[in-house]
């Protein structure tokens, strides 16, 4: 199987690139972030957030579960509900980021996204997809882009869906967000040493995509 792992701060636009990159090479889209941002969720709905040993008990108890329709498009599931659209906030992202930094549930998460990429040619986009998740990747890609870039990005998207947001806020976020997602201390987002680093800062979605395909191609024809 074919892996590609592709991993990038915030609003690097890793999402909508990979999904246009994986369309063009036949490969399936993992967007992992979907499920840190459901344990986010789940810890919600369960009064758990902040609360470590409530989370990890939590999860003893939860079902996640990542499927994909015909289209190759993912869906998230949490206890048999698709949750696809409702993680798609900016408390959630918040959250998802808090969450994240628990070892209990990156570990509960780890087998999960493993059997994915065993079974699949995929991109799987996240923080820690190169160093931590799949090391053994064909591929390792770093997608970054500066912070406002990035930032208004995630602010035309947001204000899209209909969120009342400004552009200040979005920012802030995304630069709160990173430091927290760059500093702690288990599978910080970090480029792996033999990460490719791609900047899409000033580049549009079309040519970002083709600058991903290009790399994965290049790399793969060389093997
Ligand atoms: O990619 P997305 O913004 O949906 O991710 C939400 C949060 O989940 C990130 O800010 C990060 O803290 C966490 N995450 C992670 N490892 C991944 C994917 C996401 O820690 N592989």
């Amino acid at each position: 199987m074919i892996n590609v792992a592709i991993d990038g701060p915030a609003g690097a636009g890793k999402s909508t690139i990979s999904k246009g990159a994986a369309k063009k090479l036949g490969y399936i889209y993992v967007d992992t972030g979907a499920l840190y941002r459901t344990v986010a969720l789940c810890a919600a709905r369960n009064s758990a957030v902040g609360d470590a040993a409530k989370i990890e008990k939590m999860l003893s108890k939860a079902d996640i579960e990542l499927k994909f329709d015909s289209a190759g498009t993912q869906r998230v599931y949490l206890n048999g509900e698709d949750v696809s659209d409702l993680i798609r906030t900016p408390e959630i992202s918040m959250q998802a980021s808090a969450v994240s930094q628990l070892v209990p549930v990156r570990k509960f998460l780890l087998g999960l996204q493993r059997n994915i990429a065993e079974k699949n040619n995929v991109i799987m986009d996240g923080r820690d997809i190169a160093t931590v998740v799949l090391p053994g990747a064909d591929v390792k890609i770093y997608l970054d882009a500066s912070a406002e870039c990035r930032a208004e990005r995630r602010y035309r998207e947001l204000v899209q869906k209909g969120e009342k947001v400004t552009f200040d806020e979005v920012l802030s976020d995304v630069n709160k967000r990173d430091h927290q997602d760059m500093t702690r201390e288990i599978a910080p987002l970090k480029p792996a040493t033999d990460s490719i680093i791609a900047d899409t800062t000033g580049y549009n979605l079309d040519e970002s995509i083709d600058m991903v395909v290009k790399i994965i191609k290049g790399k793969i024809n060389a093997e």
